[in-house]
């Protein structure tokens, strides 16, 4: 690589070392014990000190760096000067040598949004079930997702002490994926993923239609885009508003730079511009290959009920 790197390679590089401290925090937090649960909307739907850290250190380290980057965080947190000790000022060599692929390499800091959810699967961390826990940061450009950086910060926990515990996977359009083995579901399997703790019949009813020879429910969007790039699951269906677009981006640029799709159940991109509305009301639907079966399947109820934006 020559010259200076492109601003959204810096962007990611920086995003990936902020991830790491953003994991770190989720760990501390809960060796802490004092988990600091607050209820949001409702009982399923909490915020802990480590979502509020994470936030703090991912949001205020990135825009240190990128002041004029609009920076959109899941959790609404009161105006306070940070602690100087969540800040990450570093960044990965690694992608910093990377070349930028060429349609992004021009790109200004006020063309870029970056969407984070500081601790994805919350209701799964609370209850012990640490590996379906992520940090996600997406970074979109023209309304589309085109990169993103998940930090699993228990992956390996079960294997104990002496695991390298965490891992960073990250990925960009047009140059690949990176920090895992991607891998399918053998044979022609549908293995369906789906939510564990925001079920309801609209869910069970378009996760049925799939016609899967196996169902596993597992929490937190992020950990559903593994399965999928890991060979874990065929499709990742959840017919019901609830997931946001800090949920989806990160994980969708991610899959898609492996050949992978998301979109609403009608088969419908959501746009990540820095306007639009937070919730993708119609729902998610991701595969990595065979998209255009799962979207056959959908039943008329859920395209009824899940209009598109
Ligand atoms: P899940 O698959 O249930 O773990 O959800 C994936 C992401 O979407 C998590 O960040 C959840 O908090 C969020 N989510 C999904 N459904 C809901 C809901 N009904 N209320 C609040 N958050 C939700
Ligand atoms: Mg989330
Ligand atoms: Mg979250």
């Amino acid at each position: 690589m020559s010259g200076n790197p492109a601003v959204v390679m810096r962007l990611v590089a920086s995003a990936y070392t902020v991830a790491e401290k953003a994991g770190a925090i989720v760990r501390n937090v809960l060796h802490s014990g004092e988990l600091g649960i607050v209820e949001k909307t409702r009982a399923n739907d909490l915020q802990t000190l480590a979502d509020r850290l994470a936030q703090q250190s991912i949001c205020a380290s990135l825009s240190r760096c990128f002041p004029k980057i609009t920076i959109i965080g899941e959790e609404e947190l009161p105006e306070e000067e940070i602690r100087e000790d969540l800040i990450e000022n570093g960044h990965s060599e690694e992608i910093l040598q990377k070349t930028c692929p060429a349609e992004y390499s021009g790109l200004k800091e006020e063309e870029l949004v970056v969407w984070v959810d500081p601790l994805d699967g919350t209701k799964e961390y609370t209850e012990g079930l640490l590996d379906n826990v992520t940090v996600l940061i997406g970074i979109a450009y023209g309304g589309k997702a085109i990169a993103g950086v998940i930090n699993q910060p228990f992956y390996n926990y079960q294997l104990g002490a002496g695991a390298d515990l965490g891992r960073t996977m990250w990925g960009m359009l047009g140059l690949g994926a990176f920090g895992f083995q991607l891998q399918e579901v053998p044979g022609d399997k549908r293995i369906v993923t789906t939510t564990r703790s925001h079920s309801n019949k609209l869910v069970t009813d378009c996760v049925d239609a799939m016609e899967p020879h196996e169902v596993v429910r597992v929490g937190g969007a992020g950990n559903k885009i593994i399965q999928l790039v890991e060979g874990k699951a065929s499709a990742y269906v959840f017919a019901s508003p609830g997931c946001k677009k800090w949920d989806t981006c990160a994980p969708e640029a991610i899959l898609q730079a492996v050949g992978g799709k998301l979109t609403d159940m009608h088969g419908n991109a959501y746009c990540y511009n820095a306007n639009v509305k937070h919730m993708n009301s119609a729902g998610i639907l991701a595969t990595l290959r065979n998209h255009e079966y799962y979207i056959s399947r959908v039943p008329q109820s859920v395209l009824q009920a899940l209009k598109s934006e």
